[in-house]
């Protein structure tokens, strides 16, 4: 038979509780945070992990934008193939012209949390939106902080080089169709404040959708069409410093303990040497903090 203190200590319960408290506190769980500004490969990193072959798992979205259904090239939706057969949870899961909160995040994400907990798999959260990592990890008498324990990744790339990788990525969205894509949300009379219209590259086309409605001349509307994609680029570019400022501040302020894993070499390398140095420096070391986190 095992003493009061074996037992407490099996189920991860603090002795010094009255035992009132103790009796039914049940032992924490495991979640895996993958944090990072836009561009820097967190769902990458967050596929790679459950891909491997530590501990099976599933994926829960948190960026802001990309839970609302539509625009899937602007806000950068991953692809089916992206995926690699990993359950993808919040992503496209409400409507485009609801306000999805902070408030609504941290609901619906420790519902799927604790569902994907149930299964015996490991629940990852990965996404660029910090107050809604927040709202989940710190909201609510930190009462997620007593049902799990959390492990933070953070995936960072060097502010000049993440820049020019943004603006090629906005190229590529360009040229994947982003125009006809944000053209199909374009109305006269409504407001971007709400839904996906706040996704940065919609507002940005504005004025060049107002001109082709009013028939403008070819050079105003070609002059309009590149003063957008490069409005996009700089407010992509805004919104990674304004994350990576956050999440400093969740680091030295809420004194979250974020591993960093610098992945700036990646973005300095084309193909197959870019893929090795992700293993290298993203991947590899990504997955050793997971199972230290998993298996001590
Ligand atoms: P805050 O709530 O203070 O705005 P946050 O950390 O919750 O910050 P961010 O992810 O930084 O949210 O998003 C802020 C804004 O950036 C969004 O309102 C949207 O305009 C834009 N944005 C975020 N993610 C995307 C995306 N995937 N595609 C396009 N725009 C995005």
């Amino acid at each position: 038979m095992l003493s009061t203190q074996a037992h407490a200590s099996l189920l991860q319960i603090p002795t010094h509780l009255p035992p009132f408290l103790r009796r039914h506190r049940p032992p924490k769980q495991n979640v895996v945070v993958v944090m990072g500004a836009t561009g820097t490969g967190k769902s990458k990193l967050a596929v790679d992990l459950a891909a491997g072959r530590h501990h099976p798992a599933e994926i829960i979205n948190s960026d802001k934008m990309q839970v609302y259904e539509g625009l899937d090239i602007v806000t950068n939706k991953i692809t089916p193939e992206e995926c690699l057969g990993i359950p993808h949870h919040l992503i496209g899961i409400a409507d485009s012209d609801s306000d999805f909160t902070a408030a609504d995040f941290a609901a619906t994400s420790s519902l799927a949390v604790e569902s994907i907990s149930e299964k015996g798999k490991l629940p990852i959260i990965a996404g660029g939106s910090n107050s809604f990592i927040e709202a989940l990890i710190d909201g609510r008498n930190h009462e997620f902080r007593s049902r799990y324990d959390v492990c933070f990744l953070w995936v960072d790339v060097a502010m000049p080089v993440l820049h020019r990788a943004v603006s090629l990525r906005v190229d590529r969205m360009v040229a994947a169709g982003m125009v006809e894509e944000v053209r199909q949300k374009f109305d006269l009379n409504s407001s971007y404040s709400r839904g996906i219209r706040q996704a940065i590259g919609v507002p940005e086309f504005d004025s060049f959708f107002r001109s082709e409605f009013y028939n403008s001349d070819r050079k105003t509307r070609a002059k309009l069409l590149e003063s957008a994609i490069n409005e996009t680029k700089v407010n992509t570019c805004k919104l990674a410093c304004k994350q990576l400022r956050k999440i400093h501040r969740l680091r030295n302020v809420n004194g979250w303990k974020i591993h960093r894993l610098d992945a700036t070499k990646v973005f300095e390398k084309t193909g197959s040497e870019a893929d090795e140095a992700w293993r290298e420096l993203v991947a590899e070391p990504g997955s050793a903090i997971v199972a230290r986190f998993i298996h001590g």
